[in-house]
């Protein structure tokens, strides 16, 4: 029989969408599940998004249009990210692509070499290490610890910088912890990338999605913008997950390998979802600030719920929509934990293992639920560890 490519077993996968499955199976049974493991916001996309993407359908944005982006948009993305950064930004240096994603696929794929060393976050999103293993290069793991407030710890980073070293990734606010890197750690990085001749891969996708202080961007440090390619995107600022809609900001060079390989693969992002991003960018930012403000309300009551279990304890994070407590006071293992509250209480999480090893010890749980999704849920999780505790002490 025919086989697979050899690069097909170094390619994993997002256990997200694994949990999301079982847990449809289990409701296709008929038993009811609360959702907290997708990375989703479960708010709608602003109407006057929707209504203007609607509008460029009618108007005949239906055909291709530039493979790295349309000008507007370009545009409109450049002046976001130079007001948010606080760094000169030209259209020339957005490429826009069918999701965040494929930002940090191209990337990798385009900076990275056979044999090169990559250091990406961990816990952290689990495509980084996936596409670094899967163009053959070796990830090497950062830990983000729970006694830093799962920031970088920038000695070890630096300890973990050898000759090979090509790329370090950052998440900030980070998936799977709501960590937020601030000023100090990321001045040091900054220096660390400029001694190495390191580049920067920064996924900024939850730069929006903020509670307490500020979430400074990399780019801000002299030299950085040249050698870092920003990640950021639609999905989670705007409730458009489904539009697929991203882009990266980065040196014209390192764009126009990105607009090559957007022509070898996707050849453009769908025309009229461009045309809405602008409005999106453009237009009326309230409803993005209800609902950060909504996302504020629901990390409180999860993180006061959480921390009221035996067993569990949550730090407050500081960004994103994700909270990542450490049960390791409950005595079981993560995914075994993640499967018993699935199973035994109904309840889809995702064991911290999911996003490296370094997440053992840890569960993720995101609070892009209803209040009543996350009442009942917690409700659940305790009862189920109470009696899970006591049938172990009868
Ligand atoms: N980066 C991080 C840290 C994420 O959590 C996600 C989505 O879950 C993405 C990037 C990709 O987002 P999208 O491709 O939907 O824009």
């Amino acid at each position: 029989m025919k086989s697979f490519a050899s690069r097909m077993a170094r390619l994993g996968t997002e256990t997200a969408f694994e949990v999301l499955a079982q847990a449809r199976a289990l409701e296709a049974q008929g038993r009811d599940v609360v959702h907290l493991e997708i990375g989703e916001p479960d708010f709608d996309t602003p109407a006057h998004v929707t209504t203007a993407a609607t509008e460029a359908l009618r108007t005949g944005h239906t055909h291709y249009v530039p493979a790295s982006g349309i000008r507007d948009l370009r545009a409109a993305i450049a002046e976001e990210v130079a007001r948010t950064r606080g760094i000169p930004v030209a259209p020339e240096q957005v490429v826009v692509t069918p999701g965040g994603k494929p930002i940090l696929f191209f990337s990798i794929l385009a900076l990275v070499n056979e044999g090169d060393e990559v250091i990406y976050p961990n816990p952290g999103f689990p495509i980084y290490e996936s596409v670094i293993r899967f163009v053959g290069a070796q990830a090497v793991p950062l830990p983000l610890r729970e006694e830093r407030q799962f920031g970088v710890d920038v000695d070890e980073l630096a300890r973990l910088i050898t000759p090979r070293t090509r790329m370090v990734i950052l998440n900030s606010p980070a998936n799977p912890t709501g960590g937020v890197l601030g000023e100090k750690q990321l001045r040091a990085i900054a220096d660390l990338a400029l001694r190495h001749d390191l580049w920067v891969l920064s996924d900024e996708i939850y730069s929006r999605i903020l509670y307490d202080g500020s979430c400074p961007s990399i780019t801000r440090f002299p030299g950085l913008p040249e050698r870092t390619i920003l990640l950021d995107g639609f999905s989670k600022t705007f409730a458009m997950t489904g539009w697929r809609l991203g882009y990266g900001v980065m040196n014209r060079e390192v764009a126009q390998a990105l607009e090559r390989l957007m022509i070898n693969s996707n050849s453009c992002t769908a025309a009229f979802t461009q045309v809405a991003g602008v409005q999106a960018l453009r237009g009326d930012q309230e409803p993005v600030r209800r609902m950060v403000e909504e996302f504020r309300r629901r990390r409180d009551f999860v993180v006061d719920g959480l921390n009221r279990i035996p067993g569990v304890r949550c730090l407050k994070p500081q960004g994103a929509f994700y909270v990542f407590p450490n049960i390791t006071g409950t005595g079981y293992a993560s995914p075994e934990l993640s499967k018993l509250l699935l199973h035994e209480a109904g309840v889809a999480t995702l064991s911290g293992t999911a996003f490296g090893s370094f997440g053992e010890g840890f569960l993720r749980l995101s609070y892009a639920a209803s209040m009543e999704s996350l009442k009942k849920g917690l409700e659940r999780i305790q009862g189920c560890l109470a009696r899970a505790t006591a049938g172990s002490r009868g």
